[in-house]
């Protein structure tokens, strides 16, 4: 590794040759990547690895850890708290019969209790395991994990708290941690829990939590088995880590190249294939991860990708032309084929799931350990 600075910026960074996840020697595939989303200073390369089996990618040269609070300076602000899709809503006319369609389907795959059960719902929930855009959607809603009555969990990279006030909704007693104050705060005015620092600060004690979550934050964080290896020692045994992250390995990152809005460069330092991912979770302790894709963000994507193509500003605000949308929704929906054909590996966000050996002893994984096996 080449600790340098930046060639166009005053920014210290590092040059990475090889695979943080394999080894393998890496290639350049993408030169001069400016920031498409928002203003980041710097232009910069994408690497990939050489090893057709893993595929990761990584931002080359990579910045240093001191440097990243700059590229975060016009990021989405987390000061108002949003709203997602929410099966604990309760509503009236045929939105109270969607709600209870999808309480009905959390409670038949994940184990939530259900208020009142009607088997018109529970007969509509079993036709949505036939549709599964809205099944990734309700998977997402509930965070891929099995009810755990008083459960203990821990959002890292909680942002404005949408995914804790929902996961409490649902039985859990969930917190946030977030280096950003700012998001911290809008978590805490809403009546809920937060930390403000980092994992690697480590900031809570071994085997503290039922599950931990990291919603599209593994692609930001520059010491990748250390965060992993943390959230490992976080868990009690039988305890579920889920990271949901940018699937490098998609068909829509094949169609769009260069211009795939989730390079995010360079924001996004390291970039998954299934492989690679399941390689991270092993390496820190975790037993047969389950490591799958879903097109849930699919069309979203590639319509800001196809932005990007077009040199459109702040494609994230645009709606795009007619066609763009159209187009987007038929690619997401080729992507959906591969998928139903059996292909796990190529919808746009990957999704892993991991769960803590019963067994698992108070042995902490070397921190960046996949880089020294490298
Ligand atoms: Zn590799």
């Amino acid at each position: 590794m080449d600790r340098n600075t930046h060639p166009n910026t005053p920014i210290s960074a590092s040059g990475i040759s090889d695979c943080e996840f394999c080894g393998s020697h890496g290639q350049t595939v993408y030169t001069d990547l400016a920031d498409r989303l928002f203003t980041a200073p710097g232009n910069w390369n994408v690497k990939r690895c050489g090893n057709q089996a893993c595929a990761a990618m990584w931002l080359d040269p990579m910045p240093a850890p001191s440097e990243l609070g700059a590229f975060y300076e016009t990021y989405y602000t987390h000061h108002e708290a949003d709203e997602r899709v929410d099966t604990t809503r309760l509503t009236t006319g045929t939105e109270a019969t969607s709600a209870k369609v999808k309480s009905a389907y959390v409670a038949q795959k994940y184990g939530f209790p259900l208020a009142r059960k009607s088997i018109f719902s529970s007969l509509m929930a079993a036709f949505t395991w036939l549709t599964p855009l809205r099944r990734a959607r309700l998977d997402h809603s509930v965070m891929f994990l099995p009810a755990v009555p008083g459960g203990r969990l821990l959002d890292v990279g909680c942002g404005n708290g949408g995914n804790i006030r929902r996961l409490c909704k649902l039985g859990w007693k969930a917190e946030g941690l977030d280096f950003d104050q700012a998001a911290v705060d809008t978590v805490k005015a809403q009546g809920l829990t937060a930390t403000c620092g980092s994992l690697t600060d480590r900031p809570f004690p071994e085997a503290s939590f039922d599950a931990v979550i990291l919603s599209h934050v593994i692609e930001h964080v520059p010491n990748q088995a250390e965060t992993v290896s943390e959230c490992f020692r976080l868990l009690k045994p039988g305890g579920r880590l889920v990271m949901l992250t940018p699937n490098v390995g998609s068909i829509g990152h094949k169609m769009m190249g260069q211009n795939w809005m989730a390079l995010d460069p360079p924001r996004h330092l390291y970039l998954h294939t299934v492989p690679s991912m399941t390689s991270l979770l092993t390496t820190v302790g975790f037993n047969e991860p389950r490591v799958f894709s879903t097109a849930r963000e699919t069309a979203k994507i590639l319509r800001a990708s196809m932005l990007i193509a077009d040199h459109v500003s702040e494609p994230l605000s645009k709606r795009g032309s007619w066609w763009q949308r159209r187009k987007s929704h038929l690619l997401a929906m080729a992507e959906l084929c591969f998928l139903l054909a059996g292909n796990q590996a190529v919808g746009s966000e990957l999704v892993a799931v991991a769960v803590k050996p019963k067994e698992a002893t108070a042995t902490i994984p070397a921190p960046a350990s996949l880089r020294s096996a490298a």
